[in-house]
């Protein structure tokens, strides 16, 4: 697959894990599906303090109240600042899903222009005329085809094995999750049953 378009991948600091941490059950999950748990910003003309007056004074409050449930944010992310997958992120890389749907999440490079309000939308924005592509591949390094590396196995009884010395409510659901086989998995367009539980027993 010599058309995976390789980005470096974030390696979140001690500090960032904490926010990470932080962040609500639900918002996590929706991170983790959407790619967003750490993602890597374009170059932009704005400095980060001027990003972050925009959306103070500038943004309406419903966008600003998503926004700011989220570790970095839920709006600022194009499709190809988006990072590692939440299977990678849970050391699954023979689940990636990206390597599971056999290319990338493609944009359609459209946006919408909201009425001052922010309510209703009056016109369509082509962000990319030209046609580039802006597509989110997955920033983990692992292959995205040909042979899948093996389950971690030894790792999943090792977490069993734990559950079962220390019973914690989460385990079991956690232990469960890491079954997760192929066709459990979500593919383009549908949501994952409950990605967040395995990844974030196992990474956090
Ligand atoms: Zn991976
Ligand atoms: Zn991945």
């Amino acid at each position: 697959m010599d058309h995976v378009i390789r980005r470096p991948q974030r390696t979140l600091t001690t500090q960032e894990l904490e926010t990470v941490r932080d962040t609500a059950l639900l918002n996590l999950q929706g991170g983790l599906i959407l790619g967003i748990i750490d993602p890597v910003p374009n170059p932009s003309p704005m400095t980060e303090d001027e990003g972050a007056w925009v959306r103070e004074q500038v943004w309406p409050e419903f966008m600003t109240e998503i926004d700011r449930k989220y570790p970095w944010g839920f709006w600022r992310w194009s499709t190809c600042e988006r990072g590692t997958c939440w299977n990678c992120l849970a050391r699954r890389c023979d689940l990636c899903v990206h390597r599971q749907e056999g290319g990338p999440h493609v944009d359609d490079n459209t946006g919408w222009v909201y009425r001052a309000g922010g309510q209703g939308v009056v016109a369509k924005l082509i962000l990319r005329p030209d046609g580039a592509p802006c597509v989110w591949w997955c920033r983990c390094p692992c292959a995205k085809d040909g042979p899948a590396p093996d389950a971690p196995a030894r790792r999943r009884r090792r977490a069993k094995r734990s559950a079962a010395a220390k019973p914690e409510p989460g385990a079991a659901k956690a232990d469960s999750a890491a079954r997760t086989d192929r066709s459990a998995a979500p593919s383009r367009g549908r949501r994952a049953p409950d990605p967040a539980d395995e990844a974030q027993y196992t990474l956090f």
